[in-house]
């Protein structure tokens, strides 16, 4: 994938090979599964990573705040779930900056993860991703939730694609439809997880994937850099115009 990197950036999309796994659910908040899905990784002690669309934040702040005030890692999924591929780049960066400012004011923190709507990423994606300070996630494997085809089916279909350092993609929202339908998903949740572990796989937090944080938060006294000083609370600005 050499390649698709250097048009389009680099994506992490797959953990160390070891026996370790990293749940990640996208497009929420969503008012019925979120809650539910963060009650069972919470009773199993398991860290997930949640992208997040900032219309649904907007909608949802409680819940984007109990997701981050559970520990879990808060990510940048644009505004309003569009295709990055077919857009310019004064509106990418109008679906990063609303979205990365709706996390921060409801969740008090910055994200530091973006993952782009289907995976559809763009050439002007790459310099604004490194100025938000993102890395940017892809993921290993999916196993179409937002299907509905049964929490037993969605159950089955991870199981049998799990894989050492495997970023597993599932949903807790509708990047559509703010009041959509993902509690096959959340129900599927418990027999995913203990599957996982009869196989003897744990869990990983993504932060762990992250890259040395040489530039991700400025503090007094350590060295600086332009990017990261630029980064609070002021937005980068497009780099051109559309
Ligand atoms: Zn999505």
């Amino acid at each position: 994938m050499m390649g698709l990197d250097l048009l389009f950036g680099p994506s992490v999309e797959r953990g160390p090979r070891d026996r370790r796994i990293y749940l990640t659910f996208d497009d929420g908040p969503n008012e019925r599964a979120t809650p539910v899905i963060l009650d069972i990784l919470a009773a199993e002690r398991v860290p997930a990573a949640f992208f997040m669309v900032g219309k649904h934040v907007r909608l949802f702040p409680k819940l984007a705040r109990r997701v981050r005030e559970a520990g879990h890692e808060v990510g940048n999924h644009t505004e309003h779930h569009v295709k990055l591929h077919l857009l310019g780049p004064t509106r990418i960066h109008a679906e990063l900056a609303q979205a990365h400012v709706a996390i921060v004011v409801r969740t008090g923190r910055e994200p530091r993860v973006f993952r782009a709507p289907h995976g559809l990423r763009s050439p002007f994606l790459r310099p604004l991703a490194r100025r938000f300070g993102y890395t940017v996630f892809g993921w290993t494997f999916g196993v179409f939730d937002t299907a509905r085809p049964g929490a037993n089916v969605i159950r089955r279909r991870v199981h049998a694609r799990l894989r050492p350092g495997a970023i597993v993609l599932l949903h807790d929202g509708d990047g559509y439809d703010p009041e959509g339908d993902r509690m096959q998903t959340a129900e599927a949740l418990p027999g995913i997880i203990a599957d996982a572990r009869a196989s003897g796989y744990e869990f990983g937090a993504l932060s762990e994937l992250l890259p040395a944080p040489s530039y991700t938060h400025s503090s007094p006294g350590t060295q600086d850099t332009a990017a990261s000083s630029q980064r609070t609370p002021t937005l980068p600005a497009p780099s051109s115009p559309d």
